[in-house]
Formats: C-alpha cells, structure tokens, sequence
C-alpha cells in the first residue's frame, strides 16, 4: 500500500503482527544520532566526519538499512557497522484509518510498550502527531493519556523513528509538517527530543523548515528557555485557563510553573525570531473555562506575547468529567479574541472515529509511575 489517503468507511484493522523480538543485543541504533552525535560516533571509529552525512543520505534519503548497499564506505567499514549496528524504527503493529483519512499507527518498542502516532492529511500538506514517551508524568485532569501513568522516555531513534516508519508506510503521500503533540511531555525528555528534531530539520535526512516543526509543552519552564537557545522550532503551549487556581486543577504542572513564570518563559522564546509568534492551545471544557470572561481575560494575559490561539474542542474518553462547549459558546469566544486582533482558530478534530484526536492517544503503558497512588496528590519535584 502507498497511500493512505483512501477513507475506509467504517474504521477498519488493517494489518496486527506479533510482537517483535528484542533488537540484538548490545548494537547502537544509527537511528539515535542527529548529525552531531553520528560525527561523533564516526570520528570516534577513527573514520572521517564526513562519513556522518553520507550515511544519513543512505538511510533518509535512500531508504537504505542494508550496509553492505552503502558503496561509498569501505569494506571494514561496513563489516564493522554490520557487527555492531542497526537502524531499527519501532515498528507498526497496528493500522487504523478513520472516515476523514486520518491513520493512526500503534507502534511497537522494543520493550513491549505501545505507542501511538497519528497522521493528518490535508490540502496541500500531510502532519504526523509524534509522541515522545510511552504514556506521561503530568495529570492532566481532561487528557486521556494521563489517565495511563507513564513508563520511559522514547529514544531518539523511536521519536525520529516513528517519522521513519510512517513516511515508508505512506510512500508517495509526503509527511510535511511534524507535531510534537502526540503521547507524553517533549521537555521532559528534551534531549533526545532535541535530537530528533534536529533531524528532523537537516537537509540530510527530512528537510523540514523550522515553521513545520511544532513542539507543545504544557508549561515545563526552564526546559523552554533551554529550548530557545539550543533549537529553533515553533512552540505551542497547552494554556486550558487564565487563572493559576483553574490550571493547577487542569494541568498540574502549573502548581510548579505559574502563569507569571509560563507567560514570561513564552516572551523569551517569541524574542528568538522577529515575527515569531507562539501559538496556545486552549481546550475548551463547558462551563468550566469557556466564558467570555476567561476570553477577555485570555486577551489581558496574551497582551505582552506575540500570539495566536487554537481553540481545541475537548475530546472526549471513557469516564472523562468534562464536556466540550457548544459551537455557539466557542465561535463567541473565537470573535471576542479575533476582535482584539488575536489570531484564533478552532481546531478540527480528527480522526475522532478511530480515538485519534487530541488527548485520545492511549498506546498500551505498564505504568511505573504508580499513578492511581499519586494522582490525588500531584507532585512535580522530579520535573526539569
Ligand atoms: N504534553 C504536551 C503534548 C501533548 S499535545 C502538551 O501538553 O502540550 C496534545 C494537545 O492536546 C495538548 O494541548 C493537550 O492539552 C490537548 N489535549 C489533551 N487531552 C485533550 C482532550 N481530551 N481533548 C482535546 N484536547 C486535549
């Protein structure tokens, strides 16, 4: 199959195969490196720095996971990467494709956890929504992947390898754009992020522009200002309320990070660039944040940010507590921003018939985290 561009109406299982055996035990996973760390490794063989770009071609450009295909190395070269290496994208096991095209991919590491991956396509463009842990640390009231605990962070190869999986999934259907919104915190597991973003961006293996790379956060605030001097990509925050006694309820992180910190730490990222902008997400949950009150108070807060904001409709799962807002209720919100000249937008939900909309990645997590003992009691002092 090249493309998955064809509806299937009803959603349907495309393909399920077994769980996948353990990687070979002790190889690296060419996969793991951006450019930087490859030079490293090649200069560290003995071999020249430029052996890092020229695999790099091979394996984004060419498809090449073969070795002994890789002409331009030597033959000890290849033996040696033979014996000790691989390039290992975790690996699909399971395919959904909702009415609207949207494909969900239920990826598999190597430690037996389960991830999911989501593609959009639309006019002109393809997104992928990567995750970046198996499941997450922050309790997140309205988000149905907080209810899952959290067992590690994805490694770089299984972040940039999910890109690697999807777009050969797709063949000729071109991913355009990434967002980092799929399971997990991206800043808390911010180098191997990093790393995979970077290569993500460099023309030798996927070439996207910064403005197509999106990390979301909900608000680790030294991780961002980390972030704004060691990778330029556009930044989305998971704002949900305009007062910290709402957002520590919504999104817990904010007992540790305020407003006044978050909104200060999203200054410092729009300085990076001159007409930058940050987009925030903003869930709409009824009664509970919708108000035109909490949009005026909305405009007060953006004042000092170059902003624009994405309205998300909340979406819901098996015992959530919350309801979405009415269309009325968010097209209001949507002009009190527009008004004040806030570039806002609702976000079309997608995928919703297959559970691959926003908040709805739920992948299969053993939970280390012993969530159902801490979740009362949220701390974050192990955070950034
Ligand atoms: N942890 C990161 C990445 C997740 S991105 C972050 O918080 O930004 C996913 C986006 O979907 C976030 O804005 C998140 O708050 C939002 N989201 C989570 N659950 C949702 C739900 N049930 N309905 C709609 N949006 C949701």
């Amino acid at each position: 199959m090249n493309s998955v561009q064809e509806p299937a109406n009803p959603p349907f299982i495309l393909s399920v195969s077994k769980d996948r055996s353990e990687p070979v035990e002790g190889r690296i996973n060419l996969l793991d490196f951006d450019r930087k760390g490859l030079t490293a490794f090649f200069v560290g063989l003995g071999e020249k720095s430029f052996r890092a770009t020229q695999l790099m071609k091979w394996i984004y450009s060419e498809g090449v996971e073969d070795f002994d295909a890789m002409s331009n190395f030597s033959k000890s070269l290849r033996s040696y990467l033979k014996e000790n290496c691989c390039i290992t994208p975790p690996e699909i096991v399971l395919e959904k494709v909702a009415s609207d095209g949207t494909c969900k991919w239920v990826m598999q590491t190597h430690c037996g956890n389960r991830i999911e991956t989501v593609f959009i396509p639309e006019e002109g463009r393809g997104t992928l929504c990567v995750s970046s842990q198996v499941g997450c640390a922050l309790a997140c009231s309205f988000c149905s992947t907080a209810q899952q605990g959290f067992n590690r962070n994805l490694a770089t190869a299984e972040i940039v390898g999910q890109l690697y999986a999807a777009q050969k999934r797709l063949g000729e259907t071109k991913i355009t754009n990434v967002v980092m919104m799929g399971m997990g915190e991206p800043l808390l597991n911010f180098d191997n992020v990093v790393a995979a973003m970077n290569l993500m961006m460099d023309d030798f293996a996927y070439g996207l522009s910064k403005r197509r790379v999106t990390i979301s956060t909900s608000g680790v605030v030294p991780a961002m200002y980390r972030l704004s001097e060691v990778c330029d990509v556009s930044l989305a925050v998971s704002l949900h309320a305009v007062r910290d006694e709402l957002r520590d309820e919504l999104v817990p992180i904010n007992k540790k990070y305020p407003l006044k910190e978050l909104m200060a730490a999203c200054r410092d990222n729009a300085k990076i660039a001159p007409r930058r902008t940050v987009t925030f997400e903003y869930v709409m949950l009824k009664g509970v944040n919708d108000s035109l009150d909490d949009a005026r108070e909305l405009i007060r807060l953006l004042k000092t940010v170059p902003s624009k904001v994405n309205l998300i409709p909340f979406n819901p799962f098996p015992n959530s507590p919350y309801r979405c807002s009415s269309k009325d209720t968010m097209n209001q919100f949507k002009n009190v921003l527009n008004d004040a000249g806030i570039i806002t937008t609702i976000r079309k939900t997608r995928g919703e018939d297959i559970d691959a909309a926003c908040g709805q990645l739920v992948g299969q997590v053993q939970d280390k985290s012993r969530r159902h003992l801490k979740l009362a009691n949220a701390s974050f002092d192990h955070v950034a």
